[in-house]
């Protein structure tokens, strides 16, 4: 029956960045799907081990800034001896930095860089071939942006880095797909988050986002829950190198 294509009980997901927003939506909605969680995170994620092991699943927490990739191996190592497999990787760990384009630093510029793309390609290399190892396919789902589709202001190694993940996506779909590996990724547009913190707090900017899109109100990280377990479930096997925008018609107007 359809609807058991999408129950996921048993699966084990490796998130990056679950201590809050967006990563701790992710983790609640895969593990109320049946999945156990590894997070990888830099700050102590109680708030979501306490919510994912309500649900009744299992929760690692494995220590890591995400700003180097050379942690990589030991963690894809680590979550395999615990918990036996991996067969999820949802890489959502990301930075912004808002400067114009004309005084953006390169420390800016770098640290962006790294976390939002650099490690995002490392740790789906890692897991694919840990995946390509245990023969039984898998699912990565990348975190893009609006900004991997429209250009933004001030912030541009979060566009280049966004627009770089909806390419990524592509490329990696296109290579692993012979292994039974789906390769997609989720574009949030305005959601509730750290991340979005400015840009609320400016009355007159939070104004005009609200008044731009469609269902007007911010998205929330509940907002991501079916669309992720939708992407890492049997339920998606077809579909492969897509970016999936979750903003409210943001995209649409
Ligand atoms: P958030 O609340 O700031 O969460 C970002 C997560 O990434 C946190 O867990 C953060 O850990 C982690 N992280 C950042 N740098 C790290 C590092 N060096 N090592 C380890 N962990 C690191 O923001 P969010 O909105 O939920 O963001 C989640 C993803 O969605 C990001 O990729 C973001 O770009 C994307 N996104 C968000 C929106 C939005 O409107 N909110 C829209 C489009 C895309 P700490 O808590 O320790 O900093």
């Amino acid at each position: 029956m359809i609807l058991s294509s999408f129950d996921l009980t048993g699966k084990v997901a490796l998130i990056t960045g679950c201590n809050t927003g967006l990563g701790q939506g992710i983790a609640v909605g895969l593990a109320e799907a049946g999945c156990d969680i590894v997070g990888v995170n830099r700050s102590d994620p109680h708030e979501t081990m306490a919510k994912v092991t309500q649900t009744g699943r299992r929760f690692l927490n494995l220590n890591a800034d995400l700003g180097k990739i050379d942690a990589i191996p030991a963690l894809v190592q680590t979550a395999v001896d615990t918990f036996g497999k991996i067969d999820i990787l949802v890489n959502n760990a990301g930075i912004i930095r808002r400067e114009d384009a004309l005084n953006f630093s390169e420390k800016d510029w770098d640290d962006v860089m790294d976390v939002n793309i650099k490690t995002l390609f490392f740790m789906a290399q890692a897991v694919a071939k840990q995946l390509i190892c245990q023969g039984s396919g898998g699912k990565i789902i990348n975190i893009a942006s609006m900004l991997s589709f429209q250009g933004g202001i001030r912030v541009p190694s979060y566009t280049a880095s966004k627009s770089a993940v909806m390419g990524i996506t592509r490329l990696l779909a296109n290579e692993w797909a012979q292994h039974h590996i789906n390769v997609n990724a989720i574009a949030p547009g305005y959601m509730v988050t750290n991340n979005t913190q400015q840009l609320r707090t400016d009355e007159e900017r939070n104004q005009q986002i609200l008044e731009r899109i469609p269902a007007a109100r911010w998205g929330t990280p509940e907002d991501m829950m079916g669309p992720i377990v939708f992407l890492a479930s049997p339920a998606s096997n077809y579909v492969n190198g897509y970016t999936l925008a979750v903003d409210g018609g943001w995209l649409a107007r």
